[in-house]
This record gives C-alpha cells, structure tokens and sequence, in this order.
C-alpha cells in the first residue's frame, strides 16, 4: 500500500509518498508561498538525479495538493498511475489537547476535535485542518489518519504537566503542559531501543530534538514522563528565534519600556529571540558556527547559551528519572554539527557521560558516538516523523 504523508504549515506544504511494503521512500517534495505571490512546487522523485519544478500561482491549500497529485501522476517524475494508487493518507498535526494520546482514523468528530484545539495552537492547527479539508475534497474515498506532535507526551505524570497556577486555569482553559516534537522523540527512542539491542522496558533515554525548534524529552519504559516545551512549542531550550525559559514578569516589563503590545512582546519572544536576538547574527547554526571563527563573540556566547539549556535539562532530567541509560541527538543541529554535541556532552564526564571526539566526528547517519568507557550510550540517530506518521496511518488503515 502506498501512503501519502501531508505537513501543511501557514504558506507551505512538505509531503512524502511512501510503498509501506519495504518503507521506501518513492517521492518527496514541497510547496511554498501557498497564498502568496510566487508559488512554487519542488518534486524530487527517488532515483531521479533532477527536480521537477512548478512556478505557478496556488491560491490556497487544496490547489497546492491538486499541483502534489499532478506530480505524483506525471508521466517521467510521477510515483502512481491512478489517484487509487494512494491508499491512505497521513496528516502531521500539530495541536490534540488532551483529546488524543495516540494516532486517529479522521472523521467527522475528529475534525470538530481538532478545530476545538485550534485556540491552543493558532499557528499550526488552521493550517494542519485545511491540508485534511483539502484532501478529503480532492480525494473523499481515500482514508485519512492524524498523528500528532503532542500525542506522544500524553503519558507525562500530573507533576510534570501542571503548571503552579490557579488550578482553576487547568480546569476552565487547560492550561498545562503539552510538548511537541513528540513523533520525532517516539522515533529516535525506538531506534536507540534498536541499536543498543536493549528494550524499551528497560531503558531510561534522554532524545535532544536540537532544530530551530528544539525539545528535550525524559523517556522511561517508552513513555514520555517529561520534556521542556509547554502549553506552547516557545518554552524550554533556547531555539533559532525563539526565547525559550524566561521569567514571565520580563514580557510586562518590555511591554511598559517599548511601549508596545503584549502580543508584539510575545511576537519578539517567538521571532526575534533565541540565538538569532543574543548573536544578532542568524537563527541558523551554520551561519553561528562560521561567525564563531571569524571571533564573534556574540555568536559564540549564543551557542554557550543554547548548550547551557541542553545540558541543563539533561541534568534535570537524570534527576528526574533517578538515572539515564542512553543519550540521543536529532534533527537538523543534532544531527549535524559535532561542534555543538561536543559543547554539550563536555563537562558531564562525572554522570557518566562521555562523548568519543573521534565517533563524534560524523554527520547525519545512526551511530554511537559515546566513549567505550561512558556508562552512558551516546547516540545520533537521524529523525524520520514522515515515516512515523506512514506507519501509523498504514497500521489504522490497512
Ligand atoms: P531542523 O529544524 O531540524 O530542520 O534544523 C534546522 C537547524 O539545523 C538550523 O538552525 C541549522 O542551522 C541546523 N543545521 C543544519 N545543518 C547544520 C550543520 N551542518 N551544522 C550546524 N547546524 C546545522
């Protein structure tokens, strides 16, 4: 069975078709400026050394998947021959509250579900619903499942998830802890389960999700019992622009100082802060890491910051789950710069953990980078939430 798998952001859309028989990946591309002038689709099909390209206006949502099936369809860089082809469907999405704790067939109900998580999420769940409209307009007989970031982080104990407010804001407004990146954490524990040849029952893991978003998450028997974002993806580790952990009586006293509004002081907390507001640089590591050797030191004290936070919250969470057995970077920082892994795991050695400079030296592939003497197992291991989501939505559709 082939399965679709649909990211939809605000003005973009990233997809991936996957054959479930072997996992293989047969096609893969993105949309962006959906709605916006300059519209344009990038098709990359496995095996082909050159990208299809389409520049044309897309309106809205449902054109850019009508443009995906036009791709998926075209005779030298399609994947299908008929729409039949697509056996089902896999949206991301964002935002479930407290409805959902694990994948869903999507219906009716999960729909309204959804739209009433949509207060919780405004970025991220409108967007996320019109990609399931669309595709349940261009293709209604085709089954469709919803997998979510906040699904994985359900299991979090009541004293990991209640902020100290009024209890009465849980209550009315449910307020509390959420995570995300939860399919990204979920992913790598398994893997790390796999490579150490040790069951999940058996393992206390620690999964850095290090991107411009970055989570970290405290895995225990495979369930999810803590993890550093919140109600919303801006609490936690230091990002690309965003704050992360600050004293909350900061916003009001930026908001009295500039004279601005409380919703233009969270809008600088979300997209002005983090390595980009302290290095006034970039929100991208790469840029960080050359203006690093150019002796920035703005940039330099950004990746300070940003690994003081992961380490951190590491140590938080050995505490928390009395101990850790395994240690796992992903996701585009993660998994790629060796600079910030070795920033990070320095100075941990009397925990235990003790990264290899020579392991370390490796990008983007599943390996173990931790010293042969560390008690604690190192690992970076290359996230893959498309094919998380393909697996659930074939598991509940096949
Ligand atoms: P993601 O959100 O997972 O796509 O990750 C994006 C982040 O990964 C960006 O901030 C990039 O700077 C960072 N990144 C990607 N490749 C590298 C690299 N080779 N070295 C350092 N950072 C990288």
């Amino acid at each position: 069975m082939k399965v679709l798998v649909i990211n939809c952001g605000s003005s973009s859309l990233k997809y991936q078709i996957l054959d479930m028989t072997g996992e293989a990946l047969l096609a893969k591309g993105l949309v962006e400026r959906i709605g916006i002038e300059g519209s344009a689709l990038t098709h990359e099909k496995t095996g082909l050394d050159d990208k299809f390209k389409l520049i044309t206006p897309m309106e809205s949502h449902k054109e850019a998947i009508g443009h995906v099936i036009d791709a998926l369809l075209d005779k030298e860089h399609g994947v299908i021959s008929s729409m039949r082809d697509i056996g089902a469907v896999g949206h991301r999405v964002v935002h479930a509250g407290e409805k959902y704790a694990s994948s869903v067939p999507i219906n009716d109900s999960v729909i309204s579900a959804l739209e009433e998580c949509v207060e919780l999420a405004p970025l991220h769940n409108p967007p996320n619903l019109l990609g399931i409209r669309a595709c349940s307009e261009l293709m209604p007989e085709t089954p469709m499942v919803a997998v979510f970031d906040t699904a994985f982080h359900q299991t979090m104990p009541q004293e990991a998830y209640i902020y100290a407010l009024p209890y009465r804001y849980y209550e009315k407004y449910k307020v509390r802890r959420y995570g995300f990146h939860g399919t990204s954490h979920k992913y790598v524990a398994e893997r790390a389960s796999v490579m150490l040849g040790v069951h999940l029952n058996d393992l206390k893991i620690i999964t850095c999700h290090l991107g411009n978003g970055a989570s970290v998450t405290a895995i225990k028997r495979g369930r999810c019992v803590d993890t550093s974002m919140g109600f919303t993806p801006l609490e936690g580790l230091v990002m690309g622009t965003r704050s992360g952990d600050l004293d909350p009586a900061i916003v009001s006293f930026i908001r009295d100082k500039e004279g601005i509004h409380l919703h233009d002081v969270i809008d600088v907390l979300n997209k002005e802060s983090g390595v980009l507001g302290i290095s006034g640089v970039s929100s991208d590591f790469r840029d960080l890491e050359a203006a690093v050797e150019e002796g920035n030191e703005r940039a330099s004290l950004a990746i300070k910051v940003f690994a003081h936070k992961v380490r951190f919250y590491i140590g938080a969470y050995i505490a928390e789950m009395n101990g850790v057995d395994a240690i796992v970077f992903t996701a585009g920082l993660g998994e790629n710069s060796a600079r910030m892994r070795s920033v990070i795991c320095s100075e941990l050695g009397n925990l235990g953990i003790k990264l290899d400079l020579v392991k370390n030296n490796v990008r983007g592939k599943e390996t173990i980078i931790s010293r042969d003497d560390s008690k604690v197992a190192i690992l970076l291991i290359p996230t893959n939430e498309e094919l998380m989501i393909a697996r659930d939505t074939y598991r509940l559709t096949r």
